[in-house]
């Protein structure tokens, strides 16, 4: 059994720079001579993507490209796919077995929410609410882990044996979308004071979150510093 609290992110593929946006963006003016001049004058080339995404023309972000090995718990997954214009590719529980690798709150995670819905903020908790969960997970882990062993032992197919696992095994996936489709993700789940439409996203998707995108800050800056200029809302 092995228990984290931690998500990773990894980059395998790019294909994505500033540079794809002032192409795409320019063949309305330029046609197929835009490509020569993607490079050129960086001032003006951020002074386009400002405008870009001020006036929320997104169609020329959807040119670049990343993909995300991510491993993370079935519940951040379940978060995750609810965003339609990625593509995802997922190991599967019917044709392997799953490890025995659980989700388990960290010292940092916060435990207890307070106020009314919508309105509400997470506070740490006390020593014992720390203790209480970690113990509870752990003892509650081991023990469905035990009965998909039991079943699998007993010759039950992994795809029924696999109903007693709960949401906070560890997971793996490649997640593959494009730079526009990356804002909309990171606007509504990272938690910022800068947004101009706050959102308030579940901390264990957040942590993906924040990783996807200091990729993304590094791969196009331009185009980062832009979108946070303007509220971090997707163009
Ligand atoms: C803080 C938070 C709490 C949430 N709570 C809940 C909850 O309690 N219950 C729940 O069910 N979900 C919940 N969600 C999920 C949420 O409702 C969205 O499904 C999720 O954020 C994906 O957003 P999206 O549809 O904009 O993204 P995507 O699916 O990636 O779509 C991107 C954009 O494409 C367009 N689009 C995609 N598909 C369609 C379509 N079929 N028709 C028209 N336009 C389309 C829209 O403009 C959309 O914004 C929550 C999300 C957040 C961030």
């Amino acid at each position: 059994m092995r228990f984290r609290s931690d998500m990773t992110v990894e980059l395998v593929k790019a294909s994505a720079a500033d540079s794809d946006v002032l192409w795409a963006a320019r063949v309305s003016t330029q046609g197929e001579q835009s490509l020569d001049e993607a490079g050129a004058d960086p001032a003006r080339s951020g002074g386009l993507i400002n405008f870009l995404m001020r006036d929320r023309h997104g169609s020329p972000f959807e040119h670049s490209t990343m993909t995300f090995l991510v491993s993370a718990p079935i519940f951040v997954f379940r978060e995750f796919m609810r965003h339609r214009v990625w593509s995802y590719n997922e190991e599967s529980g019917r044709y392997r077995k799953l490890e025995p690798v659980f989700y388990v709150p960290g010292p940092d995670r916060k435990l207890v929410q307070e106020g009314k819905p919508g309105k509400y903020v997470f506070v740490s908790g006390t020593e014992e609410q720390h203790k209480t969960a970690e113990e509870t997970v752990r003892r509650s882990c081991e023990a469905s882990y035990a009965a998909y062993l039991e079943m699998l032992d007993a010759g039950i197919a992994r795809e029924v044996a696999r109903s007693v696992l709960p949401v906070g095994i560890y997971s793996s996936m490649y997640a593959t979308c494009n730079a526009r489709a990356l804002m909309h993700f990171l606007s509504l789940r990272t938690k910022h004071e800068e947004a101009t439409f706050p959102s308030f996203p579940q901390r264990e998707i957040e942590m993906v979150a924040e990783k996807m995108e200091a990729y993304f800050a590094e791969l196009m800056p331009l185009t980062y510093a832009a979108w946070e200029a303007n509220g971090r809302v997707a163009p």
